[in-house]
């Protein structure tokens, strides 16, 4: 077995780090504040290579294996940007353009990949009904085919990126006497008549990533954009999990060697009683419990990039138990970091607080970790 990184994947992600702390950072709490997503950062990550680091140089992206993927999301939580742009860019990335990419034709390919790449457009993936969340099949959004067209009609709700996308994969059913076995996708651009996006929806945590309901009304789009074969769009949706157990997660992991550093670093510092507060051993153990789940949850997410990288199939009980320990225990350490941080740590200006309220997020989106605790157990 090799732990290793390269030296080429560690000096790449000490770039991002350096790239991002420099670009990205500074700019985070206006935006927060403000619940507001930032454009300007999305199209820097386009710039900088991350949006389509994974896809062949041929289709504007960077050819990078995927431990090197995860590598760059991890590196943009370490540097200290925020769940919400870091969402934005999974979304957009490997739920929507590496949906595209990996059961589109060459025509769909080369018409999307290269603009979601760069970040001239921005994707977003619609497969959560307001009456179908854990159990998407049961899903009620329709396309109907007639002649060389689809008709959609129907809704999905919490889709990120949803009011600010260019393009949607969207998830609907062409068989609706089935379950899953009848469900297709799609490709709809912003612009096409029926298809609507919703205001922004505010929530807890994620604040700068914008999230909303779409609408398909009589929505008319050519048969050509179907995403690979009739029915087939529950297993692609699946195919997707391997990005969501790594790619996705990988942010939060970063987040939290973010978080051991400002606690450290604070800990030293602050002083009480005439000491610093890092002398005292319950500070010591939430340091120590920081660092605990960052290599613990470290060594799942890479297993499951490295399985990728290799083309083994996806064990799924592995990335169940994945996202589960990620999902659930994302939120010690940053409820561990508030708390170090006393009073400070519950104001904005110090940033924990909101490190705390995204990795809410991580036991919820992509599948609850009841869903996971039920995929395990079966699984076994
Ligand atoms: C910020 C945010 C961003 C999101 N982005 C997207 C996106 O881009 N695209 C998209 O398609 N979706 C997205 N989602 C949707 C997300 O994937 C769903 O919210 C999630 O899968 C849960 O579905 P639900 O909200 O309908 O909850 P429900 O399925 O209604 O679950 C409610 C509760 O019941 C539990 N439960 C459900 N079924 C079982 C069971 N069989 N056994 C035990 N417990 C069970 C759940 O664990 C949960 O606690 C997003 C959600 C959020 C909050």
């Amino acid at each position: 077995m090799d732990f290793e990184f390269t030296r080429d994947q560690l000096m790449f992600k000490k770039e991002i780090i350096r790239f991002a702390k420099k670009e990205i950072v500074p700019r985070i709490q206006a935006f927060e504040l403000k619940k507001q997503f930032d454009f300007e950062s999305f199209r820097k990550l386009g710039e900088f290579g991350i949006l389509g680091l994974h896809f062949p140089e041929a289709y504007g992206g960077g050819g990078a294996d995927v431990i090197t993927t995860v590598l760059a999301g991890e590196a943009l939580g370490e540097a200290g940007v925020d769940g919400g742009l870091t969402l934005a860019y999974g979304a957009h990335t490997f739920l929507c353009a590496d949906t595209i990419f990996r059961h589109g034709t060459e025509a769909q390919r080369r018409k999307y990949i290269p603009k979601l790449a760069s970040g001239e457009w921005i994707g977003c993936m619609g497969l959560t009904e307001p009456n179908a969340g854990s159990d998407v099949a049961s899903m009620r959004t329709t396309a109907e085919k007639r002649g060389d067209t689809y008709v959609l009609n129907g809704g999905k709700i919490f889709i990120t990126n949803g009011p600010i996308a260019d393009v949607a994969v969207v998830y609907a059913k062409t068989d609706p006497e089935k379950k899953h076995a009848g469900i297709s996708a799609f490709i709809v651009e912003k612009g096409t008549k029926g298809f609507s996006s919703g205001p922004n929806i505010l929530k807890m945590g994620v604040c700068t990533s914008q999230t909303s309901e779409l609408f398909f009304s009589d929505c008319v789009i050519p048969a050509q954009n179907l995403l690979g074969t009739e029915n087939e769009g529950f297993n692609m949706s699946l195919q997707t999990v391997e990005w969501d157990r790594s790619a996705l997660l990988a942010p939060f992991i970063g987040a939290s060697t973010y978080m051991l550093n400002r606690c450290v670093e604070y800990a030293k510092k602050r002083e009480q009683f005439g000491r610093a507060i890092a002398q005292f051993q319950s500070i010591k153990h939430k340091i120590a419990n920081i660092r605990i789940f960052g290599e613990a949850a470290r060594g799942l997410v890479y297993r499951i990039a490295w399985c990728k990288d290799q083309g083994r199939p996806l064990n799924h009980l592995e990335a169940a138990v994945a996202k589960l320990f990620v999902g659930d225990w994302s939120m010690a350490p940053s409820n561990d970091a508030v708390v170090l941080f006393g009073g400070y740590g519950y104001c904005h200006e110090y940033d924990m607080e909101r490190i705390f309220r995204d990795s809410r997020l991580a036991p919820i989106g992509g599948g609850t970790s009841d869903i996971q605790k039920m995929i395990i157990s079966k699984l076994i």
